[in-house]
């Protein structure tokens, strides 16, 4: 049987058809511009393709409380064209297969647990670091929501004394929370210049690691995840993981006595998206699976 995957982005909308292994067979990427276009679009990259299912992993904010009257809609977006958009209900019409529908980050955490870096553990935080900050978490079999979907980025972080001028680049938050602080767009604000130009042993990562080590030590105090996956275009950097790991055994200082969190064992314990830039697709793919 033939699956669709689609993980609908802020800037591009991936759309794939996978079968029950998890694996991707045929893949397109479309722009995400204006709702009208980008599911014309996606009508044509499904037409004559014989899918049982799609799972859909969405930008956010997103509902996915299923007696909401909002439930599947795109809620509070910057991208004013999105904003209150029927995305699931649209894309039902379109394609006329049941749906499962999931933030973009806790579709990814689907995705690394079932086919990548989780598959020997049972729960699996997957966060990415890039225009935004988010994070999921997949747990027992499902992915974690309630209220709403996690929203992991945005959580208040003590503030780095070298840091206290710093504005912050959250829309909500400015520099009160780890989105404001840490994001690529906060990145290069602060340093004005993008991550991807600043040297390896520029200053702004032992920053940004402390940033990140503060927001995984309040997710592993708070969740637990056995695994945690990191990924993002800001997650590239790779001089970043060291840095993390140091901050983060300092940080908890011993109160959690698990080989996981030694420094000999962190570097398995936190790691790169072994799926890489598809984490999100394959993630979207594997609840269009289960939900069957
Ligand atoms: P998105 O979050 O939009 O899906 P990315 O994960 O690629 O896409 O994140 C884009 C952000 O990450 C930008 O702010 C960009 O400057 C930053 N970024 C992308 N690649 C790198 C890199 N190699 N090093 C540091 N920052 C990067
Ligand atoms: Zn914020």
């Amino acid at each position: 049987m033939l699956y669709g995957a689609i993980e609908a982005g802020g800037t591009k909308f991936v759309c794939a058809v996978g079968n029950e292994k998890g694996e991707l067979l045929e893949k397109a990427i479309i722009d995400t511009t204006t709702p009208e276009k980008t599911l014309e679009q996606i009508k044509t990259f499904y037409l004559g393709k014989d899918i049982v299912a799609c799972g859909v992993g969405s930008f956010g904010p997103i509902d996915v409380n299923k007696e909401s009257p909002t439930y599947g809609y795109i809620m509070n977006t910057p991208k004013i064209k999105w904003q209150k958009f029927n995305l699931l209900g649209e894309l039902k019409k379109l394609l006329g297969v049941p749906l499962a529908f999931d933030s973009d980050v806790n579709v990814a955490a689907v995705g690394e647990k079932l086919l990548g870096a989780g598959r020997d553990v049972n729960s699996c935080l997957y966060m990415t670091i890039g225009t935004g900050i988010g994070a999921g978490l997949y747990v027992e079999g499902s992915t974690l929501s309630g209220l709403s979907h996690p929203e992991m980025g945005h959580i208040l972080l003590k503030r780095h004394p070298e840091d206290s001028d710093f504005t912050g680049f959250c829309p909500f938050h400015g520099a009160d929370c780890f989105e404001g602080l840490a994001a690529g767009p906060a990145i290069e604000k602060r340093w004005d210049k993008k991550g991807n130009e600043l040297g390896v042993d520029h200053e702004a990562w032992r920053l940004e690691a402390y940033y990140i080590a503060q927001a995984l030590m309040n997710y592993i105090l708070i969740v637990s995840p056995e695994k945690i996956v990191l990924g993002g275009g800001v997650m590239k950097q790779k001089q970043l993981f060291p840095l993390i790991f140091d901050e983060l055994i300092e940080k908890l200082n011993g109160y959690l006595d698990f080989p996981q969190l030694t420094r000999e064992n962190i570097s398995r314990y936190i790691v790169s998206p072994e799926l890489g830039d598809e984490a999100g697709v394959k993630g979207a793919l594997m609840t269009a699976v289960k939900m069957l």
